[in-house]
């Protein structure tokens, strides 16, 4: 049980109770092994289809397929029936074929070197055949780094995001030669965020800093979010210089913009609220903004 704290699942034995995180997972993907227990309540199991059969549960937990698999078992889920392929298997007959079980959704997955590529030809003869089932982008980082995988992942299944391919995200990053848990699940919500797919967090837009920036931007950005990141879906512009800082933060709900030296001027949208407030009261000036609007929550 303490091992789904890393999908966003805490589970509490004194109430026996189970609470979900802003981001956790609302499909686990169990393969051959069912967690011994009920899953958490919004919480769904992914059975591989020969282990789905003989379990108990024919409705919190769902079958994946193979395409041979969805051919020739007859026992299906009644609702949502998972197929899991690569974007190679599915020709314009096998898209049409699945796509007359109104329960089919596609984990389509892709070994090319270039994921984005292949999945982006996949969409495209998806929209051209009018074969419109959702689709979960399962992605696996082969990098040793983490932090390459992040960066890859990003672009990769953020990339199709942003154009309006993949309904859902199925993500693998490694760290250490192991499969983590918790930086695949926060990296999947962050990239469906960036993708303007799914808000589930405090966003912030700051500038990469240049010869104008007024203050630290990384010491700053960190203090602003130690106060501010849990205002789900709220966009705080943070920029180094009002010159050409409100231009770049264009689309934020606020701004922290440096105006001078030790002064800020804080902005709702592009229009200034405040002007050359000493940094010192800055982000309490700023909270009071986010307090007017009515979009403060306490922590
Ligand atoms: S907003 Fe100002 S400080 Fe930041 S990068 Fe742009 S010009 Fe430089």
């Amino acid at each position: 049980m303490e091992d789904l704290a890393s999908t966003g699942h805490l589970y509490d034995a004194v109430t026996d109770k189970w609470t979900m995180t802003d981001q956790a997972a609302e499909f686990l993907y169990m393969g051959t092994s069912p967690l011994p227990y009920m899953a958490p309540a919004g919480t769904r199991q992914l059975l591989d289809v020969s282990t789905w059969l003989g379990h108990d549960d024919h409705f919190y937990c769902v079958p994946v397929f193979t395409i041979a698999e969805w051919r020739n078992v007859e026992t299906r889920h009644t609702v949502m029936n998972v197929v899991r392929c690569s974007a190679n298997e599915l020709s314009d007959a096998v898209l049409h074929e699945l796509a007359e079980d109104a329960t089919v959704v596609l984990m389509i997955s892709s070994n090319e070197a270039s994921f984005y590529t292949t999945m982006r030809a996949c969409g495209d003869r998806m929209l051209s055949a009018h074969v419109h089932m959702p689709v979960i982008l399962e992605y696996h980082s082969s990098e040793a780094s983490l932090e390459n995988g992040i960066l890859d992942a990003s672009t990769d299944v953020g990339g199709l995001l942003v154009e309006g391919l993949g309904d859902a995200v199925m993500l693998t990053l490694r760290s250490d030669d192991q499969i983590d848990s918790a930086t695949s699940v926060r990296t999947a919500f962050g990239i469906l965020q960036a993708a303007r797919t799914r808000m589930t967090k405090t966003e912030y837009i700051s500038c990469p800093s240049c010869g104008r920036t007024l203050f630290d931007l990384q010491e700053t950005t960190s203090m602003i979010r130690s106060h501010t990141d849990h205002l789900k879906g709220v966009k705080i512009g943070i920029m180094g210089c009002i010159v050409n800082g409100p231009g770049e933060m264009a689309d934020a709900d606020y701004g922290y913009v440096g105006s001078g030296p030790d002064r800020i001027t804080l902005y709702r949208g592009q229009e200034i609220v405040k002007r050359n407030v000493p940094s010192a009261h800055a982000v309490q000036e700023l909270i009071g903004i986010i307090r007017d609007d009515e979009r403060w929550v306490e922590r």
